[in-house]
């Protein structure tokens, strides 16, 4: 279903391309685009502390190697299955090839649950899993990251292994690693930083910025903490955020510290923040977020949760501006009703691209066996966003379709794909 979701929503955008282009339709490029390079699915065993045999099924989709090895992360979530790894693999050729950086597209990981898991049960789950993908992988084949579920811990698990297994410190192949050994510095925070410099720049075209805007960020893992701390730092305030168990409503604003004490350190659910933040901060089991009132809304928690009934509470309480930071969060009606309203509406694939670009810069600086400072690839990052923003809004002109985010991000990552595809021979 979601993959379907995806794949459609991307060639609502072509006719248009294809109509001033006939040779992608003669070349059958979409259709070559629509099926992955290559699908592998595997078994990954591994014993629970008190000695019980698990079994979980791992998936890596390498779908797209015409731009660069197949880059895109892995999700440890129960529901993970194919169909939701092809959606992400399949966005993620248009993200990477929306950055202009040298890399293809994939997505992988397990229907693994770390929620509840001891250390030393996620370090053999990782190891196990590392154990199949390992062959797979490299950093001129196919080069994984991590997205929800995989954070710093996992990697380090899974480098770990891989290192151990083929003997070789190659750093290049996983991305998102602890600066320590091998990563990149604003790595970690690269996906909600981006995000916010893509708002930034949707606002400085309309003569406006953030200072003084109320913002909700859905979710409160990796996006989202670095999305709410970039927006403090440029004059917003974010009054709410989110789990899967409901949303925090802070009218003074997110206390970020203490929410990732609670996230990063407790690894605690979000109604914890209540409890100690106290004041006028409450905690709203199974509500949504969207029925708070908000100018800017940043869905960064997961696929199709910012639904029609969603969209309708926003518009209705004045909402400017919805730029995802996760993974196609809002359902293709949901998308309808927000355009319909004058709402400006930024998609996933090029707003969240930062994080993908930021691992695309960690491999640079693994080739050169370097290692930069937090300002450079901070400002790198920064200018590739406004890179992205200007590519969609200029795309979205030239097709006809002015201030069509969506439109311009689909048909600029398309035509990159595509006209590498045709160069490459039918392959
Ligand atoms: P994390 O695992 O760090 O955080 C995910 C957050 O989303 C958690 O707060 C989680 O709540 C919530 N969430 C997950 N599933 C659901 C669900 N079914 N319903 C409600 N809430 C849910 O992941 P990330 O922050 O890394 O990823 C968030 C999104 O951003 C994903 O769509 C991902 O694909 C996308 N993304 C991530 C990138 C990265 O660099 N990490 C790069 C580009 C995109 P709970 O803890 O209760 O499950």
């Amino acid at each position: 279903m979601e993959f379907h979701q995806a794949v459609r929503e991307v060639l609502a955008s072509l006719a248009p391309v294809v109509s001033k282009h006939p040779q992608y339709a003669d070349s059958a490029v979409i259709r070559r685009l629509c099926e992955p390079e290559r699908q592998i699915i595997f078994r990954v065993p591994w014993v629970t502390d008190s000695g019980r045999i698990e079994v979980n099924r791992g998936f890596r989709v390498e779908f797209s190697s015409t731009l660069g090895p197949y880059k895109g992360g892995l999700r440890f979530h129960p529901s993970l299955n194919l169909g939701i790894v092809k959606f992400l693999g399949f966005e993620q050729i248009f993200k990477n090839a929306l950055t202009g950086l040298p890399i293809g597209g994939g997505k992988g990981g397990s229907d693994f649950d770390p929620k509840g898991r001891s250390d030393a049960e996620v370090m053999r789950f990782c190891q196990s899993f590392m154990t199949e993908l390992y062959r797979h992988i490299g950093e001129y084949t196919d080069v994984p990251a991590g997205d929800i579920g995989v954070g710093g811990r996992e990697l380090g698990y899974m480098f770990g292994q891989y290192k151990r297994i083929t003997n070789r410190y190659e750093s290049g192949t996983l991305t998102g690693k602890g600066v320590s050994w091998g990563g990149s510095q604003v790595r970690t925070e690269a996906t909600g930083y981006g995000t916010v410099f893509f708002v930034d720049e949707m606002l400085k075209s309309a003569g406006s910025s953030l200072d003084g805007r109320k913002v909700l960020v859905s979710g409160s893992g990796n996006v989202a903490i670095h999305a709410i701390e970039k927006v403090h730092q440029l004059g917003g305030r974010v009054i709410a955020c989110s789990d899967s168990t409901g949303y925090v409503l802070d009218p003074s604003g997110i206390d970020l510290e203490l929410l990732r004490e609670i996230k990063e350190v407790r690894r605690g659910r979000i109604s914890d923040y209540c409890d100690l933040r106290g004041g006028q901060s409450r905690f709203v089991a199974d509500g949504s977020i969207w029925d708070v009132p908000c100018e800017i809304a940043l869905p960064s928690a997961t696929q199709n949760e910012l639904d029609e009934t969603g969209a309708a509470a926003l518009i209705r309480n004045g909402c400017r501006i919805v730029a995802e930071g996760a993974n196609m969060p809002t359902t293709p009606n949901a998308i309808r009703l927000l355009v319909g309203a004058q709402v400006q509406f930024a998609p996933g694939k090029a707003v969240n691209a930062g994080g993908v670009a930021t691992s695309a810069l960690e491999m640079q600086q693994n080739a050169s066996r370097d290692s930069w400072t937090f300002e450079h690839t901070q400002d790198r990052l920064s200018k590739i966003m406004r890179g992205i923003h200007d590519r969609c809004l200029e795309t979205a002109d030239e097709y006809g379709s002015p201030g069509d985010y969506v439109a311009g991000a689909n048909i600029a990552g398309f035509t990159r794909v595509a006209d590498a595809m045709l160069a490459l021979g039918v392959i």
